[in-house]
């Protein structure tokens, strides 16, 4: 029996799982997916760590935002996650003035740190804006973290604490169980726990009426992006915006935390909460608005493309607390933008109402904060790398060419918790198969590794999980892995 189950392997499910295994509770995550942040919006969203200015004043929203703006350098640091403090500018121009200043004053009720520059604050912060744009917002604490790092590296550190993490778990049933309940999977695998916590994103809505608890009104809306390779613009770039309307943050152009440049999202309601297919019209937006704010963007070096699904909730706010009607639930619903900035400080809050609920939720004197990240290997320097590879040669082994990962790098996230189980998985976790080439070259190397190290044939390895394999089958007798490993 759980003391606590998590529905839902995204940032908030596993930060919460994270912040919950600060404590002596028996904590489960159960993921629908076959990994975590596999499937929802934390595997495809900008990635910034918003400053505060946005959200409505008084609202859970701007309350936590600013708070998880504020936690999540010592966070990232604790897990070895890419984070820069880069700055957000937010670009007006003649005659935006007001609007710029209207945002301004919000942001300094929410708490967030702001000012109000000129043409030349803006050239000096950051070269080649359109010179349409006169004036700006600049925020110095926006920052940009990869999401998907933040979410594997979360739960990795929860499960070297204790916590268990259940893939391939979509909970379609819940049945009461005195005062706990038995939650169900597809496969009819069951989980019993005392308490329980809806973290299943655009799904939340769903997740709730199984428990027969709040109806919650969620809305996709769909956000487009390119993505342009490294070398373009520097991490410590800030991150520009236009002005926000009633439909988000609207395009913005931004370094991301692991050195690309990006480009979007678009903002788009859908009737499908699982259609993230990119459109020709959606791109071609994006192109356009990022264009207007920086005018000489390459975008001959666009290397894919990609779109996420937000959750929109009915009443604007995060739905986020005990459940009204079912006691022992407790919500984590409608987290929209900035639910990834938020999300170390929603795990803080849902620990506290766990507490409520009676669960003794002390810090335990042992836990262990750090988790080592495989990207540190490349940014060790050459002499040291090298005493390593003389250790272990498959360092020295190269698997993705573009990103320079080893197939020592791939053999130690095999050996990590989450431990992936797809192509997928291995891809967001050293990087292997992110550059220029999109995996053209070390998708086989990479898939080879995992066939050889989880001891499956090849045929059985998959890009996400079931229906996904790279191989239709064998022809003649097949080829086996060479003994000694991929070259
Ligand atoms: C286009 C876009 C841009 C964004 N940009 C930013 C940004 O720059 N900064 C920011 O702070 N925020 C941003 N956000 C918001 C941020 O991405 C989300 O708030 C955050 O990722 C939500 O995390 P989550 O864990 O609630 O949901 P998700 O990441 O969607 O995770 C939910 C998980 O639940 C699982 N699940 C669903 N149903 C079930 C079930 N029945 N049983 C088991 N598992 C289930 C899913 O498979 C999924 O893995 C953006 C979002 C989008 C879409």
């Amino acid at each position: 029996m759980f003391d606590t189950a998590v529905i839902g392997g995204g940032v908030v499910g596993c930060l919460i799982a994270r912040e919950l295994s600060r404590t002596r509770l028996k904590v489960a995550v159960l993921e629908g997916a076959a990994d975590v942040a596999m499937k929802g919006a934390s595997a495809a969203n900008s990635g910034i760590a918003h400053a505060g200015f946005d959200p409505e004043p008084g609202t859970l929203m701007a309350a936590l935002n600013v708070e998880g703006s504020a936690r999540m350098p010592a966070l990232c640091a604790e897990l070895h996650v890419p984070f820069v403090r880069n700055g957000s500018l937010v670009l007006g121009r003649a005659g935006e003035e007001g609007a710029l200043q209207a945002l301004c004053e919000r942001g300094k009720i929410n708490g967030a740190e702001v000012s109000l520059i000129g043409r030349a604050g803006l050239e000096e912060l950051r070269p080649g804006i359109s010179p349409a744009f006169t004036a700006a917002l600049w925020a110095p604490k926006g920052g940009i973290v990869c999401p998907y790092q933040l979410t594997i590296a979360a739960m990795g550190n929860a499960m070297d604490n204790g916590a268990e993490l259940f893939t391939d778990f979509r909970v379609v049933r819940v049945v009461r169980e005195g005062k706990g309940f038995v939650l169900e999977a597809e496969d009819g695998r069951t989980v019993r726990c005392r308490t329980a916590v809806n973290a299943a994103g655009i799904h939340a809505d769903e997740v709730s009426a199984l428990f027969g608890a709040e109806k919650i009104g969620l809305t996709p809306r769909k956000g487009e992006y390119l993505l342009l390779e490294k070398g373009i613009c520097r991490p410590g770039d800030p991150t520009l915006f236009t002005l926000p309307d009633e439909r988000g943050k609207g395009v913005l152009v931004s370094p991301t935390a692991d050195g690309n440049l990006i480009l979007g999202p678009t903002a788009q309601d859908s009737a499908d909460k699982e259609d993230t297919a990119t459109t020709a019209e959606g791109l071609r937006k994006v192109r356009e608005k990022a264009l207007e704010m920086v005018p000489d963007l390459p975008l001959n070096r666009v290397i894919t493309s990609f779109c996420g699904v937000r959750a929109v909730p009915a009443g604007g706010d995060f739905v986020l607390g005990l459940s009204k009607i079912v006691p022992g639930l407790v919500q984590a619903a409608g987290i929209q933008s900035p639910g990834l900035t938020s999300s170390p400080a929603i795990a803080a809050f849902v620990r506290a109402r766990l507490g409520e609920l009676g669960l003794d939720v002390a810090e335990r004197p042992d836990f262990r904060p750090e988790r080592p990240s495989v990207h540190d290997f490349g940014s060790l320097p050459e002499e040291r790398k090298n005493e390593i590879i003389r250790r272990d040669p498959a360092f020295g082994r190269m698997v993705c060419r573009c990103e320079h990962i080893s197939e020592g790098e791939i053999l130690a996230v095999l050996r990590q918790n989450p431990r992936p189980t797809t192509l997928d998985g291995i891809k967001r976790r050293t990087r292997a198969g992110m550059g220029r080439c999109q995996g053209g070259f070390c998708s086989p190397l990479a898939a080879e590794l995992l066939s050889r190290y989880l001891g499956v044939p090849l045929e059985e390895i998959t890009l996400k999980g079931k229906g996904s394999e790279l191989l239709a089958g064998t022809t003649g007798k097949g080829a086996k892995a060479p003994k000694g490993g991929a070259r």
